[in-house]
């Protein structure tokens, strides 16, 4: 069995990585993380080839697109939440803030 990974999303910010990938997986997208750097040394900032990046299936990658897509960039007057600890806005869809990693309140 043989499953061929595309590169779906990457970013240089680890926690909207990680939204991302809930977003994903909610929608029951297999998804791997790659380049997970957030237990190295903190600080540095990696040059772009060691984004951290979501894979997904070849076929599963059109609609990863567009539920990426519509997560980043939906209707957020109507549903966007603010971290109550760093006040930062964030993509109704994330479950964790994009900047300081707190879940989104309830
Ligand atoms: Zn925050």
């Amino acid at each position: 069995m043989s499953s061929n990974l595309q590169r779906v999303f990457a970013h240089d910010n680890i926690l909207l990585v990680h939204n991302i990938k809930n977003i994903l997986e909610r929608e029951g997208i297999h998804c791997e993380l790659r380049n997970d750097l957030m237990s190295s040394a903190a600080g540095e900032v990696p040059p772009i080839e060691v984004w951290p990046e979501i894979r997904v299936d070849e076929h599963e990658l059109s609609l990863a697109r567009s539920i990426i897509e519509k997560a980043l960039n939906g209707d957020l007057s109507a549903t966007s939440w603010m971290c109550m600890t760093c006040m930062e806005d964030n993509a109704p869809a994330f479950e964790l803030c994009w900047k300081c990693g707190q879940l989104r309140p309830h």
